[in-house]
């Protein structure tokens, strides 16, 4: 994947693609093709509420349609773009998902952003830098995974939480 092509200039793949492509490929090809079971999915519910309870009052959610919503962003000296999320500890999709964020905020503004993971459950900030590499490699597999057949669901321990459960397994 040519690291000219801006990631900023394309729409449709989101930074909900990255997180599920270090989630599910099954989700993420569902999930582009727009089949939404809908939004009553606990887990979904659980999340939406912390991300509101936690996140710094008069800071407001930076969306740019077809591309990204980051839950805030802040300047202090240099770009920070934070993401609040539910769990005890980091996971791949969240560092996927916010690496993606970091890469478009650079090619937006020209500054080298830093990311902060937040999971309140235990109070941790984690500081994340960018890395286009990762980013554009995972571009590359989003695409070759929402361009092909849908891949054949694995039973992971997601699968329980996953708006998709009685689509993959009924
Ligand atoms: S139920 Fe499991 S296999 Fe199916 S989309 Fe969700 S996580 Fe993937």
């Amino acid at each position: 994947m040519q690291q000219n092509l801006k990631l900023s200039e394309q729409r449709g793949v989101t930074g909900n693609h990255f997180f599920d492509l270090a989630s599910c490929t099954t989700r993420l090809w569902l999930s582009n093709k727009r089949i939404d079971v809908g939004m009553d999915n606990k887990h979904i519910q659980i999340g939406i509420y912390i991300d509101e309870k936690t996140k710094p009052r008069l800071r407001k959610r930076l969306t740019i349609q077809g591309l990204c919503s980051i839950d805030y962003v802040e300047y202090s000296g240099h770009l920070e773009v934070h993401e609040i999320k539910k769990g005890k500890t980091p996971s791949k999709p969240h560092y996927l998902q916010l690496l993606f964020y970091l890469q478009i905020m650079f090619e937006i503004t020209g500054t080298e952003p830093v990311g902060f993971l937040h999971l309140p459950q235990t109070k941790k900030k984690i500081e994340i830098k960018r890395d286009p590499e990762k980013v554009y490699m995972a571009y590359s597999e989003i695409l070759s995974v929402i361009g092909g057949e849908c891949p054949k669901p694995v039973m992971i321990p997601i699968c329980s939480g996953c708006r998709y459960m009685e689509m993959c397994w009924a």
